[in-house]
């Protein structure tokens, strides 16, 4: 069935996207109290050393210490409170949605709709002040024991395969059990890419930044002001042409990002608008203007 196409999707990464820090540093390890350099360099061992994917390499070594083993996915809920965020996280959300809140925007029923992937753990997130906003959050997960203790892997996203929740939020196939290799004809998607912007931080958003951009959206690369090296990576991006602008991570009102990302949005809710009537002509549900 054809969609009403009148939904911005608005997808942003997590870690040092949203938040100036990983959503580990945050919570499970001052929890089990793991040195973050001598953890990530443990990791980065068996990347290196046994051809790891890095994210299965993470979730193994939390699963092998004693204190993590003892935890659910409701601990891990309930970490989520102690996440930290940029400036304006989260009133962000609807302060942006606010911007469409007007008669012109409201006749055609558009919207926008907040969306994460991040490679991190989903449940954290779900537990996290930024829940409400969100519509879908996409993320690594451990399974569960009988006895309610985390286990297994059930999903570790690496930086290659979050572009595959892309096509998901332009299918509209939040479900996981819906198969995202599935035909659908572009006029039957709910939100083209032409009606997205992704927001992330650095190389690891690189494979969204393409699909994204090759397919006609929007990118932003956000930097942590107090940062030079991930100013520096922003510069990259922006040089080599991989991302549409760069900002500093603030998202409080009236902000450099703020600007962008408000005359972003209002330049996709008009271009739906161009696209409804030229369909609704096509269709000859309306009658074309007479001149
Ligand atoms: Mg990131």
């Amino acid at each position: 069935m054809r969609q009403p196409q009148n939904i911005i999707g608005i997808v942003c990464d997590f870690d040092k996207t949203l938040s100036p820090h990983t959503m580990h540093e945050d919570t499970i390890f001052p929890y089990l109290g793991i040195p973050h350099n001598e953890f990530w360099n443990a990791v980065n061992s068996l990347v290196k050393d046994r051809y790891y994917e890095s994210e299965l390499a993470w979730m193994k070594l939390l699963l092998e210490r004693e204190d993590f083993q003892k935890l659910s996915n409701e601990d891990l809920r309930n970490m989520g409170l102690s996440l930290t965020y940029y400036p304006g996280i989260p009133d962000f959300f609807n302060e942006l949605s606010n911007i469409i809140e007007i008669q012109k925007y409201q006749e055609y029923a558009i919207e926008i709709e907040y969306y994460v992937i991040t490679s991190g753990l989903r449940e954290i997130l779900e537990g996290s002040n930024i829940k409400p906003y969100v519509k879908t959050i996409f993320g690594s997960e451990y399974d569960e024991s009988e006895s309610g203790k985390l286990q297994f892997p059930k999903r570790a996203i690496g930086h290659t395969q979050k572009t595959q929740y892309l096509f998901r939020i332009n299918k509209g196939y939040l479900d996981l059990q819906d198969d995202v290799n599935d035909h659908l004809p572009e006029e039957e998607r709910r939100i083209p890419f032409n009606n997205m912007i992704y927001i992330g931080d650095g190389p690891t958003d690189v494979p969204c930044f393409s699909v994204i951009s090759q397919n006609g959206g929007h990118t932003l690369a956000v930097y942590d002001p107090l940062d030079q090296s991930s100013f520096n990576k922003c510069m990259q991006l922006q040089r080599s042409s991989r991302v549409d602008f760069i900002a500093e991570a603030n998202y409080q009102a009236n902000t450099h990002l703020w600007r962008w990302l408000s005359y972003t949005v209002l330049q996709i809710a008009d271009q739906i608008i161009l696209d409804s009537n030229e369909r609704q002509k096509e269709t000859g549900l309306i009658p074309a203007p007479n001149h």
